[in-house]
């Protein structure tokens, strides 16, 4: 891939901790194939933005460039405040996955604590650990 990958902030936690869930088998999907490439590629270049991402592409709950859950936006901005990225920068997921273990570790709770698939996270969080 040479265009970089679109990922908002929070959907770094959610590459980091997925183990096959989703809101739709074509959700899902997408983010099987796009947590395969990025730990088989840690050198793939990542777009932080905010709105729909490469993720979104596939969701159900994307409405337009935007999502219909008011979470979303919340989890980024605190995604952001924790780890320091800003929209529109770019490193590799290598760099990035990085960042997101330590906001994981010290933050998870407090960022997505309201997040359908937070007792998920926090589990593999715990063996992570
Ligand atoms: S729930 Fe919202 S933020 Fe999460 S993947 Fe779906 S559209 Fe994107």
């Amino acid at each position: 891939m040479n265009t970089p990958l679109l990922l908002r902030p929070h959907h770094g936690l959610c590459l980091l901790h997925f183990v096959g869930k989703g809101y739709s088998d074509a959700f899902t999907a997408n983010l099987a194939e796009k947590a395969a490439h990025l730990r088989e590629n840690p050198d793939t270049k990542v777009k932080i933005c905010t709105g729909a991402d490469s993720i979104c592409a596939h969701c159900p709950h994307r409405r337009g460039t935007a999502c219909e859950s008011s979470k979303p936006p919340r989890y980024d901005r605190a995604v952001l405040q924790h780890s320091g990225l800003k929209e529109g920068q770019q490193l590799t997921w290598s760099e990035l996955q990085q960042k997101m273990r330590l906001v994981a570790h010290a933050h998870l709770q407090e960022i997505c604590g309201d997040c359908e698939w937070y007792a998920l996270c926090a589990e593999l969080e715990t063996k992570m650990n």
